[in-house]
């Protein structure tokens, strides 16, 4: 959409967009960041949270169906998912053995829905053979391992990146690590709290220095922010109905509507 033509501009004037290159060939425009601390990330919760109500994620019967929808949703809707995860369940195969135990080949067969099905075959069986190598199968055990330690341990898995790593952690082992996904860099950079190009890790430290660290807080928090963003925060924002429509007349700044 034509910066010009968006809708926000009819109640602010035009802003150099915040930390990208202006197009008519100027200098990297620096990011205004508004200042952001507990009180504001609980306000935005809060408005958020009254607005949608409990999210109540993850949509996983078990730990282990949990960590396998994380590894399966990396770039496909949800619905593909859920269709993997019923194939996997008919064929018995949603249990950890039974994983060690089919071939990736008929693997990938099972979870042809949730495309790119070779190769998040292959995650799964790194995933299932880290499993065992480390744990001997054991979720427990997985988890009974210190938080910190256990991120390190999963981020050196092939195929987990930091955000399924932080899903994995936060949703089927309840440790407070805050998931930052492509959602959250859009709607707090639209508002100034973020720059769109900060690394991941820069974004969760953000989130996980100001609040503080609940897990049930963490879990909420980005399941609410994936409905705010699925229902107004889209390509296209729908700002005028958006629960988050008062940060405008708080920050006086309008959104850098960089996507
Ligand atoms: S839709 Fe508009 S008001 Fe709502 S979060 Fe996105 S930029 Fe903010």
């Amino acid at each position: 959409m034509d910066r010009r033509k968006h809708p926000l501009n009819k109640m602010h004037p035009p802003l150099p967009l915040a930390g990208v290159t202006h197009p008519q060939g100027g200098r990297k425009q620096p990011l205004h960041r508004v200042p952001s601390d507990t009180r504001d990330l609980l306000e935005i919760y809060h408005r958020l949270y009254t607005a949608f109500g409990p999210q109540r994620w993850w949509p996983a019967k078990s730990r282990f169906e949990m960590i396998v929808g994380a590894i399966l949703t990396q770039n496909t809707a949800w619905k593909n998912v859920e269709k993997a995860i019923r194939s996997l369940k008919e064929n018995a195969v949603l249990h950890p053995r039974a994983m060690k135990e089919i071939s990736q080949s008929e693997l990938g067969l099972l979870i042809r829905s949730s495309g790119f099905f070779n190769l998040k075959a292959a995650r799964l069986k790194v995933w299932i053979a880290f499993l065992f190598d480390e744990y001997n199968g054991s979720l427990s055990r997985m988890f009974s391992e210190e938080g910190n330690r256990l991120r390190e341990k999963l981020l050196a898995v092939k195929g987990l990146g930091p955000e399924t790593v932080d899903s994995i952690l936060l949703y089927a082992g309840n440790e407070p690590f805050f998931v930052v996904d492509a959602y959250t860099r859009r709607v707090f950079s639209r508002h100034n709290r973020i720059d769109p190009n900060d690394a991941y890790q820069a974004v969760q430290t953000f989130f996980m220095d100001r609040l503080p660290a609940d897990p049930l807080l963490y879990n909420e928090y980005h399941a609410l922010i994936v409905r705010l963003s699925k229902l107004f925060c889209k390509k296209e924002p729908t700002c005028e109905a958006c629960p988050l429509h008062y940060l405008f007349e708080q920050d006086s700044r309008p959104p850098a509507v960089k996507r």
